[in-house]
């Protein structure tokens, strides 16, 4: 049997190594095509010589020239090559199935977005994405023909929670609801009055998933399940109010789906992204993803408990721009990712996070999205408005 071929997009991150390690369990079925990296080009290197990809894609023209060299004295034929293009050549080229999306933020969308036109299998770790793109996204896999397979552990699990042909609507197939768990992140229960104060350090350290550093920072102001709620409302063809979220701390139930005749359905595991990747990567058949068996004996209480929205204004925010539609959530996406740098540099504090959102979704009108230039003018405009608040401040 001809072996699949792989591109892994980050594939220096947490989600890139964690499906490098799948891969590596299955080598008799799958290869590495390509392998991208923006920085850590030490891992780069060393995953090229464990993979052996036909391609490996850097960001800038130095680095490739370094990383080629240093192959090429390692006797390994892999071309290096740099850019956005290039991102977006091995995610479409013909020789590949499966695309990986798991660079972080807006600069995953254009090669996620190729892989999709492309009529790829992807693998979706990217939610930023498809958050910016929703309609744009959908339709490129609609009529590329792509297989759309979620990563985010809550949409994989509700993805194994819905029938098969949920496509026709969630309403037709008899679901209610769908029930996003949240981990309540590392400040589910510190006082009020402390969260100004965290360090990016306390807000890193998640209790149940270690994963890179913009996704933590997310998890800690419920950012994250924000954009996975508006991620599940393109994947499922949700509303908004079809959505609730609940948060679990314990992230051993994923997600559950709210059946009209009182059935709900959960998937659970342990924490590990090897599951939903392993999942993905063959469905509809199962392979070992080398997680450890969930041992319910061990596991203890299951808690569920209603989100504190005063506590955490950004699930709030992504779920009014999840109502707003257009370009409302390539906005609130934008400003995110530049409160998120902020805070990660010490420039502003935690709760000054929403604050930088929320004034830079209201000093814009929401737009119509026609196509991706509108998308991309939108995500330029909010960064403005969210760098000039940094700059008043200063
Ligand atoms: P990470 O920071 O560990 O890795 C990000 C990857 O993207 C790296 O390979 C990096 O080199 C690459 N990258 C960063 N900026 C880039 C740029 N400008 N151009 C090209 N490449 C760039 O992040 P992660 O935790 O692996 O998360 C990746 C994506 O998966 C995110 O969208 C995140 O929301 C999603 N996700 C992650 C997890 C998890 O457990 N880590 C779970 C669910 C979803
Ligand atoms: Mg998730």
């Amino acid at each position: 049997m001809m072996r699949k071929q792989v591109t892994v997009l980050g594939a220096t991150g947490s989600i890139g190594v964690s499906t490098l390690d799948v891969l590596a369990r299955h080598a008799d079925s799958y290869a590495v095509f390509a392998l991208t990296g923006h920085t850590r080009m030490d891992v780069l290197l060393a995953q090229c010589l464990a993979h052996n990809p036909a391609y490996a894609v850097v960001t800038n023209a130095e680095q490739a020239v370094s990383l080629q060299a240093r192959l090429q004295d390692a006797g390994l034929a892999t071309r290096v090559r740099h850019g956005e293009q290039a991102l977006a050549e091995v995610a479409a080229d013909e020789r590949v199935d499966v695309v990986m999306a798991a660079i972080v933020g807006a600069a995953g969308l254009v090669p996620t977005l190729a892989a999709a036109k492309a009529g790829k299998r992807v693998l979706l770790a990217n939610k930023e994405a498809l958050v910016m793109s929703g309609a744009l996204f959908m339709d490129a896999v609609r009529s590329s023909g792509a297989e759309l397979l979620p990563i985010d552990s809550e949409h994989n699990a509700i993805f194994q929670c819905l029938p098969a042909d949920y496509a026709k609507g969630l309403a037709s197939s008899g679901v209610r609801r769908i029930l996003l768990t949240a981990s309540g992140g590392p400040f589910r229960s510190m006082p009020l009055e402390q969260l100004s104060q965290v360090t990016p350090e306390q807000a890193c350290a998640h209790p149940n998933w270690s994963m890179g550093q913009k996704i933590s920072v997310d998890s800690a102001s419920l950012m994250n399940k924000g954009l996975e709620l508006i991620e599940a409302c393109w994947l499922f063809a949700a509303r908004p109010d079809q959505v609730d979220v609940v948060v679990h701390p314990q992230s051993v139930v994923h997600s559950l789906v709210d059946y009209v005749d009182g059935s709900v359905l959960a998937q659970m595991g342990n924490p590990d992204m090897r599951t939903p990747i392993a999942h993905a990567l063959a469905w509809p058949e199962r392979i070992d993803s080398g997680v450890s068996p969930l041992d319910l004996l061990t596991t203890g209480q299951l808690v569920f408990e209603a989100p504190d929205l005063q506590r955490f204004p950004c699930l709030r925010l992504a779920r009014e721009a999840a109502e707003a539609g257009g370009t409302a959530c390539a906005m609130l996406n934008a400003a995110n990712e530049v409160a998120v740098a902020a805070f990660l540099q010490r420039r502003i504090g935690f709760t000054d996070i929403p604050v930088i959102i929320e004034q830079a979704m209201n000093c814009l009108p929401v737009a119509q999205v026609i196509d991706l230039e509108h998308i991309m003018l939108a995500d330029q405009q909010a960064r403005q408005c969210a760098f000039d608040w940094l700059a008043a401040r200063a």
